[in-house]
């Protein structure tokens, strides 16, 4: 008897969790005659803060957006430089390159997040670079308190890119409190998803807030009267009453069974080809992935998909080797022999709150019994 697949993602037992409470939400929305920017999207703003302990959260209607419209509100202009990661999302360079702005690749450490050591002699060569962009990977947290004194020192203006970490921390501190905003996604995936697209960026500044609030409605200050150019893009009501009502009350619980999962991983796998790529000491992953590293992926992949596992790569091309940054303006620093190695050698592992016991079992098992030999 063939075993179901391990899948990635499992929507269809999430639905089977939420169901009821998305459709309860729904039936709200419905009734209250309201469908763009109104009480769901305040209610669900304030939970979000709430969760993650910073006083403003503003909803927009993807990842893309958040960055985008916070990468805004710092002013940056037109030919300024970012300092950023080549390995990561797509749509963290867009964010920059969309403004018209520059990004400056940095090479990560070995385990694929900004080396911030390399980020720090970047910065002393070259005090033109006035932004930092970073991405706590995988649900991973950098290094907190290196990012805070490479602000002061510096004096950067940064955004973290939190799509993959919230829940995440750095010895007890909640990533994306040390830039001047937050930015994350609720695409489906994400450990905070809807049954769509949506994101929202968070700031402890009471005015950036507010600026961010005009950018996703058309640049509005009040109705019809246009300060700045702006984009549309809004939370829906009912993205806002799902996330609230249906998926946030069980974020808690869901980042805890990451975490079980990904301990149940650590503890059990042991193959000498398969490399784990763990969080720093200090650092508390959300466990938004579990990557690992190996020689012979395409073997590795073919051999778990034998026994029914999925996988995936996050991520197989660097953002500098994109087609589509032929000719766009942007600046590399070194070869990033780092995040090429990641590149060439990550491989996630199915990690999700709705695995089973026997699930992880069997995910342990395929690993450790990967023919080591050619
Ligand atoms: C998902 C993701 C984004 C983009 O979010 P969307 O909602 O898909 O636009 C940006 N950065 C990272 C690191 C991501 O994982």
């Amino acid at each position: 008897m063939t075993m179901p697949p391990v899948l990635l993602n499992d929507f269809k037992r999430q639905w089977s969790e939420i169901g009821d409470d998305v459709l309860r939400a729904v039936a709200a929305v419905g009734a209250s005659g309201w469908y763009v920017l109104g009480e769901q999207v305040q209610r669900f703003e304030a939970d979000l803060a709430k969760f993650w302990g910073l006083p403003a959260a503003v909803g927009v209607a993807s990842g893309l957006d958040a960055l985008e419209i916070a990468l805004r509100t710092l002013d940056l202009r037109c030919g300024d430089r970012v300092l950023t990661t080549p390995l990561s999302a797509f749509a963290t360079t867009m964010a920059i390159v969309r403004l018209g702005a520059v990004p400056v690749f940095c090479d990560t450490d070995a385990s694929g997040l900004l080396d911030l050591d390399q980020a720090e002699a970047i910065l002393s060569d070259d005090p033109g670079i006035r932004f930092l962009l970073p991405v706590h990977l995988f649900g991973q947290s950098l290094d907190l308190d290196r990012l805070a004194s490479l602000r002061d020192r510096f004096g950067l203006a940064i955004v973290e890119d939190c799509a993959q970490s919230i829940g995440a921390e750095w010895q007890g501190r909640a990533t994306g409190t040390v830039g001047r905003l937050a930015a994350t996604s609720f695409y489906p995936t994400k450990n905070l998803g809807a049954m769509g697209d949506g994101g929202a960026l968070l700031t402890a500044d009471p005015e950036v807030a507010a600026r961010a609030r005009r950018l996703r409605d058309y640049g509005q200050s009040a109705k019809y009267r246009h300060d700045e150019i702006g984009w549309n893009s809004r939370l829906d009501e009912l993205h806002a009453a799902i996330l609230a009502e249906a998926v946030l009350p069980h974020l808690r619980q869901w980042t805890q069974r990451r975490q079980d999962v990904a301990a149940a991983y650590t503890t059990g796998i042991h193959h000498p080809g398969v490399r784990l790529i763990r969080p720093s000491d200090g650092a508390k992953s959300c466990e938004h992935l579990y990557p690992v590293a190996v020689a012979r992926r395409e073997q590795f992949e073919a051999h778990l998909k034998s026994r029914g596992i999925a996988t995936g790569r996050h991520y197989p091309i660097l953002i500098p080797d994109q087609k589509a940054l032929d000719g766009v303006r942007f600046e590399q620093k070194g070869e990033l022999p780092n995040a090429r190695a990641i590149a060439e050698t990550e491989v996630s592992l199915p990690i999700h709150p709705q695995l089973s016991d026997d699930e992880i079992e069997r995910v342990i098992a395929a690993v450790n019994e990967w023919p080591a030999a050619d």
